[in-house]
């Protein structure tokens, strides 16, 4: 848990599909490593939260993301359980 965040500079990859202007974005820090490798690996999200203690980590994902996928990548990068999101058919699903 962490009440910090941080500040990173989006890959090129992820910086077009978010759409967004900013490049940078602020991340809960104890999960910005995970994420930077999630993009690495060349997944793309749309947001993501530590869970501040209260919740596990999350992250959610563009629709053309395979949620499984991302499930088995967060298994392998971190310890810890984290819940995948994504939207499909204007309902957002848990993986
Ligand atoms: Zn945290």
């Amino acid at each position: 848990m962490c009440h910090d965040a941080v500040w990173i500079s989006l890959p090129e990859r992820q910086y077009e599909a978010s759409g967004r202007q900013n490049r940078r974005v602020s991340i809960d820090g104890c999960i910005a490593d995970t994420i930077t490798e999630l993009w690495n690996c060349g997944t793309r999200t749309l947001g993501c939260c530590c869970g501040h203690g209260d919740t596990c980590p999350s992250v959610l994902v563009c629709a053309s993301e395979n949620p499984i996928h991302v499930r088995n990548l967060l298994d392998r990068l971190d310890e810890r359980n984290w819940s995948v999101f994504k939207w499909e058919r204007g309902k957002l699903m848990e993986w």
